[in-house]
């Protein structure tokens, strides 16, 4: 396969929706990017549209049932903060970083999800400290590569807060010109999370959501400045891209309530004992366990009122409806809440409740804005972006999935995928391929 750039630069702006390009589009920056670029204002996101499935269908170019992030926590239900997919090995796929470490080439990751004890050469991954005794930049040190991080700890660590945003960003914005100034990866993959942090915590359209599209914009063009003065924005590939949209939010929803209330899930005051069935939430939808098969059409029965009896729910979808959006087929149903509405897998006391607010952010542990919902949600795309050697200039993609991106990122760098669930976006190359 011919190899069409030195560099493939992929730049993930968690949350980032159509809307919002329609607004960027106008910023110095963002419009500097889009000039002769290939893009997308119509990209499907995968179910449960939620981070790490999302970014791992990314650069696997397969769904949630192949690649196996089904969620972004594990299954661990008698802890009340569950570990997150961190590390590489829960993908059982090949992600487009391992075909370009097989050929040798340098890879740099930073803040990419699902990327944590991986071989990629410079990795800074996602991960934070989950347990009170564990310190944050020991836990990321181990996890990836530890002189690299240190530096970058040594250099921009006054910049960074633990992992509050903004300031996570700058210091992972310090981290990227860095690393591209000193080490020129054949790929480089980033993530930024500002704008998701925002919209969770101050809502879809807050004052803090557009400063943080200014802010996302001030980074792209730091990034594009760097290129340029590098001189390798002629042989680089640039990709600009989200995970997925997001929705307003004024309810949560606590099935494990409603299951508690039925007797299928026991809880001493807000501990778990023993349960029957058991939620795993994806916030803007819900998988739903049963230990016992028997019960299947009661459990149906009881989510069937509840849906009748309250406006929360879209759909209820049973595993035939699951394998057909190709999220976790060993969850026995899918449900996915009506717009305004998510999930948690906290006992609340109610089934339904309203979300908190202190002062003019959310409570802790609630949220304004949610995704996780199917993808098939109305007005619920994101957007990707993609410029340089070799790309069509002004040519919109129209509808596209983010599996078909992790196979045309291979492409780009001249590495061969095998079978995907994508499609290689063979429209986007100016030369046949
Ligand atoms: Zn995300």
């Amino acid at each position: 396969m011919k190899r069409l750039a030195k560099h493939l630069l992929v730049v993930s702006f968690d949350a980032m929706n159509s809307h919002d390009l329609e607004k960027l589009k106008n910023f110095p920056n963002f419009s500097r990017v889009l000039k002769d670029a290939s893009y997308s204002y119509e990209v499907s996101s995968i179910s449960p549209s939620l981070t790490y499935p999302a970014h791992t269908s990314i650069i696997t170019s397969m769904y949630p049932n192949k690649h196996g992030i089904i969620a972004n926590t594990l299954m661990q239900p008698y802890r009340e903060k569950p570990d997150w997919f961190w590390q590489q090995k829960y993908i059982n796929v090949p992600t487009v970083y391992d075909k370009a470490l097989e050929k040798n080439m340098n890879v740099a990751a930073l803040l990419w999800p699902v990327t944590a004890k991986s071989k990629i050469t410079y990795n800074f991954p996602e991960i934070f400290a989950n347990r009170k005794w564990k310190n944050q930049i020991l836990v990321s040190l181990m996890n990836g590569s530890k002189a690299y991080q240190y530096n970058l700890n040594k250099m921009f660590g006054k910049l960074r807060d633990g992992i509050s945003q903004p300031k996570l960003d700058d210091f992972v914005e310090a981290s990227l010109l860095y690393t591209i100034k000193e080490f020129k990866p054949d790929l480089t993959l980033v993530h930024f999370v500002d704008l998701d942090s925002m919209r969770h915590y101050y809502g879809f359209d807050s004052i803090q959501a557009d400063e943080a599209l200014v802010r996302h914009d001030k980074r792209l063009g730091n990034i594009l400045d760097l290129l340029e003065t590098e001189n390798i924005m002629d042989d680089t590939i640039i990709v600009v891209l989200g995970d997925h949209s997001m929705k307003k939010t004024h309810s949560v929803i606590s099935l494990r309530r409603l299951f508690e209330q039925n007797g299928y899930m026991n809880y001493k005051k807000d501990k778990l004992i023993d349960f029957k069935v058991i939620t795993k939430t994806a916030d803007g939808s819900t998988y739903i366990y049963l230990k016992d098969k028997s019960i299947k059409d009661e459990v149906y029965s009881l989510l069937r009122e509840f849906k009748e009896s309250t406006n929360a729910v879209e759909k209820i979808l049973d595993n035939e409806g699951i394998r057909k959006v190709f999220a976790d087929n060993t969850a026995d149903f899918l449900v996915d809440a009506k717009e305004g509405y998510y999930f948690t897998d906290k006992l609340e006391d109610l089934v339904i409740n309203k979300v908190e607010m202190v002062g003019n952010k959310v409570k802790d542990g609630y949220l304004l804005s949610s995704h996780g919902y199917l993808s098939d949600k109305e007005d619920y795309h994101t957007i990707f972006i993609v410029k340089g050697k070799g790309i069509k200039k002004n040519f919109d993609i129209g509808k596209m999935n983010l599996v078909d991106e992790g196979v045309t990122f291979a492409q780009i760098l001249g590495l061969d995928m095998g079978e995907v669930d994508g499609r290689l976006l063979k429209e986007i190359f100016e030369d046949e391929i």
